[in-house]
């Protein structure tokens, strides 16, 4: 079975690097007409760009999921989305003794306001379309904690009930809201940290023994985006090569 999002829609935020891009390119390979966004017009630009020279469909945009009228502007005269992955999101580590309220308040922000406010900016034109599937990437911490992440682990653990409640509300619109949780995936910008012997440690506490990869995340993340999840809504999956089963 080959999964095709020809014909629809996509929207991915934070895209200008890290999961969000791949989201958006695994999205456009689907066949998806993606738009990549990102506070850094210019970063998505130049992505929807080669996306564009490898014969995807794909535009961009400048978003900042913190400013109301920033998601105002950028959805005023776009067509409906028929899949938004709402990806956005900031670590804001550190220890909560030492935290300031303000930092806190900033992962808040993004990570959950954000997420609610460009959910409710795409479920409106979903509604009025007739349909459409919200990927909410939250993360393992959203669902048990680890130290010197409190703000993010809140945020996460919000994230996963919020799409819970957006599930029930907006079902009878034909709107499915899931959340993907995933587990540590390397990225040009941890791989430092697991070449420690902390980062190995953490590693050696996966069943799986390795860290995620980009590619582990492609056909959840596809599931969830397609029709092939017609009757999953509110629910959680995560892709963490068994980390929240690990063993106590
Ligand atoms: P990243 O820092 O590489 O990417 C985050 C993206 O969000 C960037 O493009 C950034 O510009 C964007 N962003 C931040 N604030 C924004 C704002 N106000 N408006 C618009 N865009 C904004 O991080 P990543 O590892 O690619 O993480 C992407 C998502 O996946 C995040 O929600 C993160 O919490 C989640 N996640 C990542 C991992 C992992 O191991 N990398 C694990 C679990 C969950």
């Amino acid at each position: 079975m080959r999964i095709t999002l020809e014909g629809k829609r996509a929207l991915v935020t934070g895209a200008s690097g890290g999961l969000g891009l791949h989201f958006a390119q695994v999205l456009a390979e689907a066949g998806a007409e993606v738009t990549l966004a990102a506070r850094r017009a210019d970063v998505v630009e130049a992505e929807a760009d080669a996306l564009r020279r490898a014969r995807r469909k794909a535009d961009a945009g400048a978003l900042d999921v913190t400013s109301g009228d920033g998601i105002a502007d950028f959805f005023a005269g776009r067509p409906a989305f028929d899949i938004l992955v709402n990806n956005a999101g900031i670590a804001g580590e550190g220890a909560a003794l030492d935290m300031e309220t303000d930092a806190f308040r900033g992962v808040v922000d993004t990570n959950l306001t954000g997420v609610f406010a460009v959910a409710q900016a795409a479920g409106r034109g979903m509604r009025e379309a007739g349909g459409g599937s919200i990927v909410n990437i939250a993360s393992i911490l959203g669902l048990r904690v680890a130290g010197h992440v409190a703000a993010y682990a809140a945020s996460k653990a919000a994230v996963v009930q919020l799409t819970k409640a957006l599930a029930l509300e907006w079902a009878r619109h034909g709107i499915r809201v899931n959340a993907l949780c995933p587990g540590y995936i390397e990225t040009p910008i941890n791989e430092a940290f697991f070449a420690t012997e902390a980062g190995k440690a953490l590693v050696r506490r996966i069943p799986q023994r390795r860290l995620g990869r980009l590619a582990d995340l492609d056909g959840p993340l596809l599931l969830l985006a397609s029709e092939h999840s017609a009757y999953m809504t509110g629910a959680v999956v995560a892709v963490d090569g068994g980390h929240l089963v690990s063993g106590l």
